[in-house]
């Protein structure tokens, strides 16, 4: 059997994806909800769980994809936390990110000094995510909370390091070995790992400690490939 969600607001869009348990945490609900996917994908319908493309060889992913990446990122996330997001493509996730740092803060009443740093190799993309970002919500620019930058993103993003969060939207065809050291102590890593065309492993990486970082297979998937 095969089937897909369809429908015609946002809102119901995450409300079935709770249902069918693809979001089960209310703080990614809740920046699933805020983050109106109209503003990111240019489907006639944005309503449905599938990826669609974005120009330049690339996807925004599929809700129940962003849904994957968020539930497990989620509880790693602080008010204060520093998040690269590599491929940063069409800045939906990039947006998740940053209303998660603002509802931790709102939970502990603190102000939302993290920051969510998005990278793209593609000037065409970068130029994309700013400005579907700005309609979406232009106080994420001019408060500071996220920045877009071009760049190679498997060299991460070293004068900004460490992470707490790096999330990876493009396969890595080898062990992400930068992107772990740019990992803070406590932080987290997500990232496809394999060729294209072959079954890719989506990996997380977590830094126990200056040198020890424990790795775990999460599920098989299938991303574009992080290209020169
Ligand atoms: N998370 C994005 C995924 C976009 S597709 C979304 O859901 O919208 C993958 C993205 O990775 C593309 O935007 C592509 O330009 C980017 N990319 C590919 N290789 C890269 C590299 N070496 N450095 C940074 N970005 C890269």
């Amino acid at each position: 059997m095969s089937w897909s969600i369809v429908t015609d607001t946002n809102e119901d869009l995450v409300n079935q994806l709770q249902d069918c348990h693809a979001v089960e945490n209310e703080i990614v609900a809740k920046a699933m909800k805020e983050t109106d996917r109209k503003f990111y994908c240019k489907l006639k319908n944005p309503y449905v769980d599938q990826p669609d493309s974005i120009g330049e060889d690339a996807i925004i992913s599929a809700p129940h994809m962003h849904a994957y990446a968020l539930e497990n990122l989620v509880e790693v996330i602080k008010p204060f936390s520093k998040i690269l997001d590599v491929g940063c493509g069409s800045g939906y996730l990039t947006s998740c990110f940053a209303r998660i740092i603002e509802t931790k803060a709102q939970e502990k009443n603190v102000p939302p000094s993290g920051r969510v740093y998005g990278i793209d190799n593609s000037a065409e993309l970068v130029k994309l995510s700013i400005e579907n970002i700005k309609k979406d919500e232009p106080h994420f620019f001019t408060e500071g909370r996220i920045k877009i930058v071009q760049g190679d993103g498997r060299k991460g993003l070293m004068e900004c390091a460490p992470f707490d969060v790096i999330y990876c939207g493009a396969a890595s065809k080898e062990i992400p070995t930068e992107l772990i050291r740019q990992l803070n102590i406590g932080g987290r890593l997500l990232c496809p790992v394999g060729e294209k065309g072959n079954v890719q492993k989506m990996e997380q990486y977590d830094r126990l400690n200056y040198k020890d970082v424990a790795r775990k297979v999460l599920t098989n998937v299938m991303f574009v490939s992080l290209t020169d």
